[in-house]
């Protein structure tokens, strides 16, 4: 939502979830039914970590609306167009788009290329690179029926886990159109239970729904698989993965759609530094450790929730230590390792922290503040508003003098003197956010990039030709 808000969306999304003011029901059932366990249906309270709020919205709706933004935001978007070969050498890439409806192709000359071509990613098959991870876990027949359910599962809107007796683990949830829902329900094979027929999907409503003679209409029948997979690389020179091209992380917890909005940010101000001469190629390398290193974490987690929620019997296959929700969705910090740009390489163990007590650390999410500012009250992330964020003691003159006047290339950063230009007006929070002649710079991302607590008394011995490889190597105290 933070990312979504830099393009004015976060008011739609709140707006639609408020529109449908539905009452809400998340709970582990037998069957839609018999309830064996009460889940919790509002989101969590994260003032004290993000200035965005939780909202929820289904991926179709969402898709529209970025595309609507893209669109008036002077990007070309074209359906129905099929990438059918790519070529890639050192100073550019050529791609061949098919367009569905004519037949026509056309060649396209680009500088990158980033397949966000989803799970199957025909980019990513064409780049031959393997991936690490469980592989598939387990896969689901995916039915879209209508039914009158409302009396019976009590709520307008639900999100069921399910454990039936003989049909096994499933998940049920409602859309955006009331009286439809969308029941997933495990199956021995990925390619069998779809082709068996509407009739097959109707009887298997029926019997996990536990009510007889419940009247349904079929709708679309697909199936999908739960999985992990994290590829060793997202760059293989001028190509770059993201989304589920580039990780597929078990479908628990939302974290796949997010995590592929993610990726859409982390690689824009990289290639934006790339494109304009302020950091070299390898900072791509850093995306995709950073990432890869994510989607690791992400899916451990996911792992983790699935089996000790709906999935007991994989239990014992839960690999990394289980953290709270909130955690792995704020707190994540990047290893040592994933900040180097060490391409194919391992990538670090993860690293995490309490996003509610943050250490203000490099490598770490910057603490949530709220700072009075000639705009408003803003959050950190908003103050960043994307760009780099320098953020000074009251008396960090020497960083002041160096950051105004960079003996190197630098992206656009913005300088915030605590006391001058800006004011912490958090409250309860007594910790400066650094020292008063201290330096703390944000990336765009709002990870923490540098820390100093000491004032710059002369530039450091090694003057890097860019902005981004200095904030790669002098990190700390140096
Ligand atoms: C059951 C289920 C529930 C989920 N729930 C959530 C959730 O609650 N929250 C959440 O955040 N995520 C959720 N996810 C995950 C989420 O749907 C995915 O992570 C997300 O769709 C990934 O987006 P993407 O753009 O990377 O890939 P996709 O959405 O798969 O899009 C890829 C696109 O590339 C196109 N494409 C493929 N090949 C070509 C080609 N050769 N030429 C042109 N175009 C091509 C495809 O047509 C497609 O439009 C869920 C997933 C599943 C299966």
């Amino acid at each position: 939502m933070e990312l979504l808000a830099l393009l004015d969306l976060e008011e739609g999304i709140i707006a639609q979830d408020e529109s449908r003011a539905r009452t809400r029901r998340t709970a582990l059932m037998e069957d839609f039914t018999q309830q064996l366990q009460a889940l919790g249906t509002t989101p969590p309270d994260t003032s004290h970590i993000s200035s965005s709020a939780w909202g929820m919205i289904s991926q179709e709706n969402l898709e529209r609306m970025l595309v609507a933004r893209s669109l008036a935001l002077g990007v070309r978007v074209d359906f129905e167009s099929n990438l059918t070969d790519i070529r890639h050498g050192g100073s550019g890439v050529t791609a061949v788009v098919e367009d569905k409806k004519t037949g026509f192709s056309r060649i396209i000359d680009s500088s990158w290329v980033v397949g966000a071509d989803g799970p199957r990613s025909p980019l990513r098959k064409s780049m031959d690179i393997a991936t690490d991870g469980r592989g598939d876990i387990a896969t689901y027949i995916r039915i879209v029926f209508s039914a009158d359910l409302i009396d019976t599962i009590g709520a307008e809107e639900v999100l069921f886990f399910i454990r039936h007796p003989t049909h096994g683990l499933g998940t049920l949830h409602s859309t955006d159109i009331r009286g439809r829902y969308v029941l997933s329900m495990e199956v021995p094979k990925a390619s069998e239970s779809p082709t068996r027929g509407k009739e097959f999907a109707e009887e298997l409503v029926r019997e996990v729904s536990g009510i007889e003679d419940l009247e349904v209409g079929i709708g679309e029948v697909t199936s999908w698989t739960m999985a992990e997979r994290v590829p060793r690389s997202l760059r293989d020179g001028r190509l770059l993965l993201a989304g589920d091209a580039a990780h597929i992380i078990p479908s628990v917890g939302g974290f796949g759609g997010n995590s592929a909005i993610q990726d859409g940010a982390e690689l824009a101000w990289r290639l934006a530094e790339v494109i304009e001469g302020t950091d070299f190629v390898e900072t791509l390398d850093q995306y995709s450790n950073e990432r890869r290193a994510f989607a690791r974490f992400a899916a451990h987690q996911a792992f983790g929730y699935y089996a000790n929620r709906q999935a007991w019997h994989l239990k014992g296959e839960i690999r990394g230590k289980p953290v709270p929700y909130i955690t792995s969705v704020f707190g994540f910090g990047m290893g040592v390792n994933s900040r180097g740009s060490n391409q194919d390489g391992q990538v670090g163990d993860a690293c995490w922290e309490d996003p509610g007590a943050p250490s203000g650390q490099v490598g770490y999410r910057a603490p949530h503040r709220l700072f009075c500012t000639s705009r408003g009250k803003l959050g950190t992330f908003q103050l960043a508003d994307y760009r780099y964020l320098a953020l000074l003691g009251q008396h960090a003159h020497g960083w002041r003098e160096f950051l105004e006047n960079p003996p190197m290339k630098v992206p656009e950063i913005q300088i915030q003197q605590l006391e001058v230009e800006v004011t912490d007006v958090t409250h309860g929070r007594p910790d400066p956010v650094v020292s008063q002649t201290g330096a703390l710079i944000v990336r765009p991302d709002g990870y923490v990039a540098f820390r100093s607590e000491s004032d710059m008394v002369c530039p450091p011995e090694t003057i890097f030709d860019s902005f981004g490889s200095f904030l790669r190597s002098a990190q700390g105290d140096s």
